[in-house]
């Protein structure tokens, strides 16, 4: 009796262990080759991570830049966000690269942010609603 119940236990084990395997391979870029996952982001205090202190200023919530005054708005590079800013890994794609997103259309890469890093780029939208609508998706995206 005591050998069935190990072996269901390790039969439930190796089930785990692979939908968690499976899991962690499908948000991996090694599931996706020549592909970015392109995230939307808008100037909020959620996608942008910054607060309002009670004199009106505004300061970074987290990172390095933690309690930092934060210019809503403005990109890592001191350009005002808009339509056609991308966030990213500087190590993948350095300040001025010019990106064609499917689905989004030409942006130039202009600001970073703390989640981004290696495959990951963030696009920019002017409200959270469209941003979130935009959601994760894995692009083939060129630089131009
Ligand atoms: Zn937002």
């Amino acid at each position: 009796m005591k050998n069935v119940a190990l072996t269901v236990s390790l039969a439930l084990a190796l089930i785990t262990f692979g939908w968690i395997a499976v899991r962690i391979w499908r948000t991996s870029s090694l599931a996706h080759p020549g592909k970015v996952l392109v995230t939307g982001y808008c100037n909020c205090e959620k996608c942008c991570g910054w607060k309002r202190l009670p004199d009106g200023s505004t300061v970074y919530t987290y990172g390095k830049m933690k309690g930092k005054p934060k210019k809503v708005g403005v990109t890592s590079r001191g350009k005002v966000a808009g339509y056609g800013t991308i966030a990213a890994d500087l190590k993948h794609y350095p300040y001025g690269t010019r990106l064609n997103v499917p689905g989004y259309g030409v942006g130039i890469v202009e600001d970073i942010g703390g989640a981004i890093k290696g495959h990951h780029i963030d696009v920019w939208f002017p409200t959270h609603e469209e941003a979130k609508r935009w959601g994760a998706k894995w692009l083939k995206v060129d630089p131009m």
